[in-house]
Parts: structure tokens; C-alpha cells; sequence
């Protein structure tokens, strides 16, 4: 893959950088360069925001469009990037080391879903209510959009986290302004070309990728009205101070460290547990902020629960990210393995016990590959349990009953996922909802489209999908007529 661009898309145009700076997104599986982009500047951001801001503000222009006008250009949109689904793959796995097995399903499948979902709401939206006063008179209750947004998205899922945002920001009225992650930009050059050719009209969708310092400028911009982040929970806490400063709407969100409640009826039959097991824990080669990484087993199955666990990490298939059977690619960055690395000698420091993995896989010279790993014998206090490792890694916490492990769970700062195993789903049930937490799964964990995500404590402040986060692009404002 050898991708190359030179101008960014802004205000419906291709349009030249402000610097001659570059990228060069690498192939995490090999360590070869995939490609230059322009890397925006600061410059770039404010072209980028004022053409988000006149197409806003123009009165006949897209916020004013009927929602159902709005639907119609959001499924021309979602038919676009359908159209695209292997170069999204391909580009996104490369980038990211994705297994282009995931990658199929959530950087192509799920995307043009979650839009598809959005239009679907835009065409019921009732934008205005009338509705009695307590006092007297009717009062009208408008929901408009918040105005242009700041979508800013990091690389392990880059395509699925924009969507989070752009489709209920798109639905709501709003304009936008997306700066992905350096390290995941070419699926986002695909993705401004859907919108050119979904004929959305000019300075609706703005694609700029930049790092750290065109993200930190977007999110102060004084053009901007809302900020909606996923990311780490230290760029999390600066972005969040900043909006707090400004009185900006923001949703953050963030990192996590969630806890796979095993319960003592747990069925640990792998051919039927694998799938979800999979997707709850190692999703993504561990980079995925909801995973289930705590695994918290009852004391007189502990042996069991380790045993299966270590044969569940050791049987996944680890190799390039763009083969077919793999299960585990590599990590997305050198950086990134080199944190992952260095918890795995915390683990092995603070006495836990290694099962399976723990270094880099036989055979595998190029790419930045670490083997799925379990650790067993793990206090909950320590660090391999408190932070988050955003990498194949899991640690199991040994509990004497469910209040025990209710008080593990809880005893997190994060708070994003989770999952409970069981064979009694209502038992199950009851469990979840005494763990804090924004979403937890009973024998299965898959962020739907139609219910709210995101976190408490450390993982984040507001919620995406569902109509709840349409709600969070829209303002009400209330007319006592
Ligand atoms: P990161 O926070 O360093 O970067 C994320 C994005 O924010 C990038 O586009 C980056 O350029 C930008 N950015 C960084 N600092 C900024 C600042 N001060 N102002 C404005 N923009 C800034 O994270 P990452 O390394 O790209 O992603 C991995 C992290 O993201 C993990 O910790 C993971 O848990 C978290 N994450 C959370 C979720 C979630 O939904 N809760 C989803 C995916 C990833």
C-alpha cells in the first residue's frame, strides 16, 4: 500500500495545507510506511471551523434542512462508505493491526449501521412541542442543534468512534469538524471521499488529521460549539478542563479497566463462551477501552477459571493483521508495545503469576506483536489491575462470594464495561446492576447502536449512541408563548 494526499477535505473542497508538514501512517504488521497525508496545523483547523461555521449558520443551509432532507443525504452517505468496506478494511487493519476479521464487522459493517440507526432517528425527530404551562399559556419546546462540533477520535477503532459522533451530530443539525489520530488516517481520506460523493453540502463534514496540537487548538477554537472526544483519560482530563473553562459542552471517552465477572455456575465450555469471550476480553488485540480485563473468579473454581482463561489466550491464532485467521494482530504502534511491555514486567514484578504469553510470539521479527497473556494470582490493588494496558493482558482476581466480587469490581477507578457468566441470566442481571459502570453485558458485551455507551469515574462524562447521544447534539430552547 503506498496511499498518497496532499490536500485535506474542507468546506466540500480538496483543499492545500497551510504547511509542507507530513505524515507517514506505518503498517503495525510489518513496519512499512503505508503512505503520506499533510498533517494539519493550527491554520488548517480555523479554515476547517469557519467552513463549518458558514455552512451552520447559512439559514437555508443544513441545519435548517427538514430531518427527513437530512436522513436522505445521511443513507446516500451510509451507501458511500458501503461501497468502500474492503478499502476501509484493508487500510484500517494495515494502520491499526486490526485483524481484518474485526475490522470487517466494525470499521465497515457497524459505521454505515450507526448512521443508518441516525437517519432513522432524524426522520422521526420532532424538532419542536407544544406543551401546557403550569403557569398559564402554552410553551414551546424547540430542540435545536448545538452548532459545529469538534470530533476528535483516537486510532484503535477510528472509523466506528467517528461515527459515534458524526452520525447523531449529522441527525441533530450540527456541522462538524473530525481530526483523526495520526496513526489511522487513510480510512479517513476514504471517508471524506463518501461524503463528496454523498453530495453533502459544502463545509458539512470537515476532515483534518493533526496530532495533539492541532486537536488541542480545534477544542479551544472559539468558533466551536461542542466537543465530543474518545481517547485517553490524561487527554481526557486536559481537553475537559478546557471546556469546563470555556462553558463548553464536551462528552468524554475514555479509558476503562472493566471487570468479566465469573460466576460460580458459570459454563466455561469454550466452544460455547469462545465468541463472546473474545469479543468482552481481547477485542481489537486488547486495544479497546471496554474490555473486560479484570477477570474476577470465584475462589473454589479459581483453578478452573485460570485453566480456562489460559487456554482461551493460548489458542488464538497471532499473526500479520491482514491474514484472514487471525485472531490477535499486533499492537498499533512500537510505543504502544513498549507500554504494554513494560506493565508485563509490573505484573511479573508485584509476584503475579504468568500462564500463557507474557512475550513477543515465536517467528514474528517484523511488526510489533506481543502474545496474549494471562495472569493468574493477581491482587486487585495492584498495578497490572488498576491500570489500563490497552493490550492482550488479563489478570484473574480470585473472590469468596458475589458481594466480594461486587466490591472488586467496583473497586476501580474506571468505570466503561463489563461482563457477568453465568448460566442464570437473571441472576446475571441482578449482578450487573450493582456493578457501577456504563454498560455491562450478561454472556456477551456488543456496544448496540440503539442504547447509550460510556463511562463513569475516570472513563468519561456524557453518553454516545442511542437517542440519548442525539440528544447530546441537540440545545432546547423554550418559548413561553
Ligand atoms: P490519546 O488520548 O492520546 O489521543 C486520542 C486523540 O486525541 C488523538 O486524535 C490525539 O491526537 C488527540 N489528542 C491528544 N491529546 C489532546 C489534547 N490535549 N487536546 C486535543 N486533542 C488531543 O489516545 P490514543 O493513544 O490515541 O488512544 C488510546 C486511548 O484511548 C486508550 O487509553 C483508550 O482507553 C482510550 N479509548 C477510549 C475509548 C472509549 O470509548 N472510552 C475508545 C477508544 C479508546
Amino acid at each position: 500500500m503506498d496511499l498518497r494526499y496532499d490536500t485535506f477535505y474542507i468546506g466540500g473542497a480538496w483543499v492545500r495545507p497551510d504547511s509542507g508538514r507530513t505524515i507517514t501512517p506505518v503498517d503495525a504488521s510489518t513496519e512499512e510506511p503505508l503512505g503520506e497525508v499533510p498533517e494539519g496545523t493550527g491554520a488548517d483547523i480555523d479554515r476547517a471551523v469557519a467552513a463549518a461555521r458558514t455552512a451552520f449558520d447559512d439559514p437555508s443551509g443544513w441545519a435548517g434542512w427538514e430531518p427527513a432532507r437530512r436522513a436522505g443525504a445521511m443513507e446516500r452517505l451510509a451507501d458511500a462508505i458501503d461501497l468502500r468496506a474492503d478499502g476501509f478494511v484493508a487500510r484500517v487493519s494495515a494502520q491499526n493491526g486490526m485483524p481484518v476479521a474485526v475490522a470487517r464487522q466494525l470499521e465497515a459493517g457497524y459505521p454505515s449501521a450507526i448512521l443508518r440507526y441516525y437517519a432513522g432517528l432524524a426522520r422521526e425527530l420532532s424538532v419542536a412541542e407544544t406543551r401546557p404551562g403550569l403557569l398559564g399559556g402554552p410553551i414551546e419546546v424547540r430542540r435545536a442543534p448545538v452548532g459545529v462540533v469538534a470530533a476528535i477520535v483516537p486510532w484503535n477503532f477510528p472509523q466506528a468512534l467517528t461515527m459515534f459522533k458524526l452520525a447523531p451530530a449529522l441527525a441533530a443539525g450540527c456541522t462538524v469538524v473530525v481530526k483523526p489520530s495520526p496513526e489511522t488516517v487513510l480510512d479517513a481520506y476514504l471517508l471524506a471521499e463518501a461524503v463528496a460523493e454523498a453530495g453533502l453540502p459544502p463545509g458539512v463534514v470537515n476532515i483534518v488529521p493533526g496530532g495533539r496540537a492541532a486537536g488541542a487548538h480545534l477544542v479551544a477554537h472559539p468558533s466551536v460549539d461542542k466537543v465530543a472526544f474518545t481517547g485517553s483519560t490524561a487527554a481526557g482530563r486536559a481537553i475537559g478542563e478546557v471546556c469546563g473553562r470555556l462553558l463548553r459542552p464536551v462528552t468524554l471517552e475514555l479509558g476503562g479497566k472493566s471487570a468479566a465477572i465469573v460466576l460460580d455456575d458459570a459454563d466455561l465450555d469454550l466452544a460455547k463462551i469462545g465468541e463472546g469471550l473474545f469479543g468482552a476480553t481481547l477485542l481489537n488485540n486488547g486495544q479497546t477501552c471496554f474490555l473486560g480485563t479484570r477477570v474476577l473468579a470465584p475462589r473454589h473454581r479459581y483453578a478452573e477459571v485460570v485453566d480456562a482463561f489460559t487456554a482461551f489466550a493460548g489458542s488464538l491464532p497471532v499473526g500479520d493483521a491482514s491474514d484472514p485467521a487471525t485472531r490477535i494482530g499486533p499492537m498499533a504502534t512500537r510505543l504502544q508495545r513498549e507500554r504494554v511491555e513494560s506493565y508485563i514486567a509490573k505484573g511479573l514484578g508485584d509476584g503475579a503469576r504468568l500462564t500463557t504469553g507474557g512475550g513477543r510470539p515465536a517467528g514474528l521479527d517484523r511488526g510489533w506483536f506481543v502474545e496474549p497473556t494471562v495472569f493468574a494470582d493477581v491482587d486487585n490493588t495492584s498495578v497490572v489491575a488498576q491500570e489500563e494496558i490497552f493490550g492482550p493482558v488479563l489478570s484473574v482476581i480470585a473472590y469468596d462470594d458475589v458481594d466480594d466480587a461486587v466490591r472488586l469490581a467496583n473497586d476501580s477507578d474506571f468505570g466503561l464495561g463489563g461482563t457477568v457468566w453465568t448460566s442464570d441470566p437473571e441472576r446475571g442481571a441482578a449482578v450487573a446492576r450493582r456493578v457501577q459502570t456504563g454498560t455491562i453485558g450478561v454472556n456477551r458485551y456488543i456496544p448496540d447502536p440503539a442504547a447509550p455507551f460510556g463511562g463513569i469515574k475516570s472513563s468519561g462524562l456524557g453518553r454516545e449512541l442511542g437517542p440519548e447521544g442525539l440528544a447530546s447534539y441537540q440545545q432546547t430552547q423554550t418559548i413561553y408563548l
